[in-house]
């Protein structure tokens, strides 16, 4: 620990999705702004901030656990922050359990860090109109990608889902702001954006109106940036207009994220997701016409409450049809205050951890299959630097998300769009040789 004039030190514990990291970039900048130092481990840090996630179960013991581990912290004069998910969900129950604990802080609040670092407040868990999104400051840890909070919250209701509760009701930022980001990001070198949001194609300027696919259109004609992605998008918010507006700008991925929980309709009413499974197969099949090389990734939950036999194949007989390239699946974990815990008890685990097992081997055959499908192809893709298992190979990512690895004469500037002659393929990833 730093013993003052020296600055004070900081380190961030993330736990969760996209929007957790971006809240802990967020975090990260304003304390460097403030003139804390990163610290390369809890050990040395003054200030240790827990980015919770509490979309399962198994991530809200987690963080219990690791406070356990930092009272020895807390015995050498650091300050202990409790942030994102389950500091929202917990609040002052956090304090009871933890009482050395010094705040605990909602992601509605990231913009106000002020508040509890000066004691201004020790549980700052309201959802705030306004969420202070000092995108300056924000600490971007990749050189060629920089991800933009469009939207916090969501106004849908799955039943299964936690995060209406802890991330609060949809606010969308205006769009100028977000172009402004956009522009900022680019003229740092970032040659990639990511737009994130809970349920991303709800998104609506309180100013203008203007909806999703204006948004996409925007930020697809800002000068320098090469490519567009965002995530997560909800079916029920897919439009003729968002495709339109994806097929119009080449810059923007052909690739999109689209969980779909399970294959089942009974089960789909049951999750409240607003679609059936005919419904669901009609977006992908509207989306494959207009945008015929357009790849999916999805999330799947199996063993939710009064799941069948049946209605597991019918998750599974999705996956055959719609082939995605990529799948995140989980078995169901109660929440709590969802409604799905009035309908009645989770299938049993052996059985759902049998379901989650065949679901991944029919996953990785479909995946294999996908990414054989790839060689003797020339992909694009983003150089974004050495490969991390062989410095002396060349490593990015494809446009529809896959890493690639390869060989080129001259290593290029990162951020970069290279040309690639894919040769073979390994788990997940693709490998090759620069052909420009
Ligand atoms: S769309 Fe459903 S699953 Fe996704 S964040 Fe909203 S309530 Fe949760």
């Amino acid at each position: 620990m730093s013993s003052s004039p020296d600055p004070k030190t900081y380190y961030i514990e993330t736990w969760g999705c996209q929007m957790n990291d971006l809240d802990t970039q967020r975090l990260s900048g304003q304390l460097t702004l403030r003139g804390f130092r990163r610290a390369s481990s809890e050990h040395d840090a003054d200030l240790i901030l827990l980015n919770t996630c509490s979309v399962r179960e198994k991530s809200e013991q987690k963080m219990f656990s690791e406070l356990g581990r930092l009272r020895a912290a807390k015995e050498r004069g650091a300050r202990i922050g409790v942030c994102g998910c389950v500091a929202q969900q917990e609040g002052e129950a956090i304090l009871a359990r933890a009482p050395y604990v010094d705040f605990v802080m909602g992601p509605g609040n990231v913009g106000y860090l002020d508040d509890v670092l000066e004691g201004r407040a020790r549980v700052a868990v309201e959802f705030p109109d306004d969420r202070r999104y000092d995108w300056i400051a924000i600490d971007r840890p990749s050189a060629v990608r920089a991800q933009v909070t469009i939207i916090e919250g969501c106004n849908k209701n799955c039943t299964f889902c936690i995060v209406p509760t802890t991330r609060g009701r949809e606010v969308s930022r205006p769009m100028r702001d977000i172009l402004a980001e956009v522009a900022h990001a680019i003229s740092t070198g970032r040659v990639e954006i990511e737009l994130l949001g809970q349920t991303v194609n709800a998104y609506v300027c309180p100013e203008s109106s203007a909806d999703f696919s204006d948004l996409l259109s925007g930020v697809a004609r800002v000068a320098g940036v090469a490519r567009l992605r965002f995530m997560t998008s909800h079916p029920s918010e897919v439009t003729p207009r968002m495709v339109a507006a994806m097929r119009a700008n080449a810059n923007i991925c052909r690739y999109i994220h689209l969980p779909v929980q399970s294959g089942s309709s009974s089960v789909l009413r049951r999750m409240k997701r607003l679609y059936n499974r005919e419904k669901f197969l009609s977006i992908v099949a509207m989306m494959r016409e207009e945008i015929p090389t357009i790849r999916f990734s999805t999330d799947v939950i199996v063993g939710f409450p009064g799941e069948s036999d049946e209605d597991f194949e019918q998750t599974l007989s999705l996956l055959e049809e719609v082939r995605f390239g990529s799948i995140y699946a989980f078995k169901y974990s109660e929440r709590p205050g969802t409604a799905s815990l009035r309908l009645g008890a989770p299938v049993d685990d052996e059985l759902s951890t049998a379901r989650l097992n065949r679901l991944f081997e029919l996953q990785a055959r479909i995946e294999r299959e996908t990414l054989l499908a790839y060689e003797g192809c020339v992909v694009p893709v983003l150089y974004e630097g050495p490969s991390r298992h062989d410095p002396s190979v060349a490593s990015g990512k494809s446009e529809d998300n896959w890493t690639v690895n390869f060989h080129c004469q001259d290593v290029p500037a990162v951020g970069t769009l290279v040309d690639v002659h894919v040769i073979g393929a390994k788990h997940h990833s693709l490998f090759g040789k620069a052909v420009s």
